[in-house]
């Protein structure tokens, strides 16, 4: 048990992130001494953001920063603007960031950030007075050696754009590499806003292969058609798999014969989800959780597959577009029904793996092709997912357990070797 004071450890995505550590210790030989620094984060920052709303009023929110490791260098995750946001979840979001720049071998720690807020119910100025107090109120924990913020669910290249202008005000200077997916002409890369999603494709891609499952006409489930969903989706439809459904805030789609994602594209341009597309039914919230498919896309919010979800589930495959989708008791539900899941850490890898490139593009100030940057994603999320694929069949576990054995050996051979200050 962690034993910290300040959030429960036997609820929410922390209580997740704790039953992952407790799966994956048994596995970590000679570092076990060392397990508990991933049970706690090494920093958690509260913050008030209070603004003065366009009629003149005033009010507060709660933001947060939690640099969870930072043995393997400067922390790295992203910042969530929605009304759920609180601590417990920003913890664990940070936590699923250290294993994950672990697996895929980039040279960061993890970090996650948030405000508790509804962006949708702010206009464009107060989101932007939001997210420069709230830049100022976390800068001196953040910097391009330090902590490098990125997008999440509910911010975007504009966002990051203003935290880039806010600390580089502070600074005195022009500071591109604070952030990441920021617009290109702010020094952002190529490729950045559809990496993720590219690399739920690429991973996705790699397995169905090991498991025979012909991506040519599979059927396709998406929960969460933003950032991550659609360039998912788009990808396999280019490969000819077909989107039987999509879910998100505004209601659930379904069409057996496959929704024409150009049709639904336009739709989206004038409507704020995919609610109310005609070229589509409707089904109710849980019945997509029944729909027939091969494949089931989760890419909205964390703690969607239930055990019941997971029991009905006909899906053969899961890739984890969103940062924990699954509780692990549904994980167990569905190692028994022998369904494969990609696991969040290295599905979702794809993004942070670009923002890598933003960064080294940005301390370099020398940019790169977008040809390069997909070409050097492929190359590095294959070889992830195939190193997970090994680990998984040498260790006979399931390729969550075996993405957490060689990320969890990763960061706490970092910290052995660095050893215990004062010591
Ligand atoms: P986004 O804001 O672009 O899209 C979120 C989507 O989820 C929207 O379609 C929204 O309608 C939907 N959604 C929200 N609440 C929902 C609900 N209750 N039921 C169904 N759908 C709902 O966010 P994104 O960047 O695409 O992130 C999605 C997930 O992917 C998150 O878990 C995020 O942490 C993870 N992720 C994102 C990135 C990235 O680069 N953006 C990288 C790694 C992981």
């Amino acid at each position: 048990m962690s034993n910290l004071s300040y959030v429960s450890q036997n609820e929410g995505p922390w209580a997740t992130y704790l039953e992952q550590i407790e799966r994956v210790a048994p596995y970590l030989d000679g570092l076990q001494d060392y397990v508990d620094t991933l049970k706690r984060p090494k920093r958690a920052l509260i913050v008030d953001v209070p603004i003065v709303m366009d009629d003149g009023t005033i009010r507060h929110f709660e933001g947060y920063r939690v640099q969870h490791n930072l043995s393997r260098g400067p922390g790295k995750g992203g910042i969530r603007y929605h009304p759920d946001v609180d601590l417990n979840e920003v913890m664990a979001l940070s936590a699923w960031m250290t294993i994950k720049t672990a697996v895929v071998n980039l040279p960061f720690g993890g970090a996650k950030g948030g405000i508790r807020v509804d962006p949708r119910q702010l206009s464009p100025r107060e989101l932007e007075r939001l997210t420069r107090r709230y830049t100022s109120e976390i800068s001196h924990i953040i910097g391009p050696q330090k902590d490098i913020p990125a997008p999440d669910v509910g911010t975007n290249p504009n966002v990051m754009g203003w935290i880039m202008d806010t600390y580089s005000s502070g600074q005195g200077h022009t500071v591109t590499g604070v952030v990441t997916g920021k617009p290109v002409h702010l020094g952002g890369s190529l490729g950045r806003i559809k990496a993720t999603g590219r690399g739920v494709f690429i991973t996705g891609q790699q397995v169905a292969e090991k498991i025979k499952l012909p991506l040519d006409g599979a059927k396709i489930a998406v929960q969460g058609f933003g950032n991550v969903g659609s360039e998912a989706a788009y990808l396999f439809a280019d490969s000819k798999s077909i989107i039987v459904t999509i879910q998100d805030h505004t209601g659930t789609i379904f069409n057996p014969e496959g929704i024409d994602l150009a049709a639904l594209k336009t739709h989206m341009e004038t409507h704020q989800g995919v609610g109310g597309f005609a070229g589509a039914q409707v089904i109710s919230d849980e019945e997509f959780w029944n729909v027939e498919m091969d494949i089931l896309i989760p890419a909205a919010l964390e703690s969607q597959i239930t055990v019941e979800r997971a029991q009905k589930l006909t899906a053969k495959l899961v890739l984890e577009g969103a940062n924990g989708p699954t509780f692990p008791e549904a994980d167990d539900v569905l190692v028994q029904r022998g369904i494969t899941v990609v696991p969040d850490v290295i599905c979702n890898a794809g993004g942070v793996t670009v923002s890598y490139f933003e960064w080294v593009q940005d301390m370099s100030s020398y940019f790169w092709s977008e040809e390069e940057i997909n070409e050097r994603l492929d190359k590095l999320m294959i070889q992830a997912i195939n190193d997970v694929w090994h680990k998984s069949s040498e260790k006979e576990c399931t390729l969550r357990t075996a993405a957490f054995i060689l990320g969890c050996e990763r960061i706490l051979k970092a910290r052995k070797e660095r050893g215990i200050f004062p010591g």
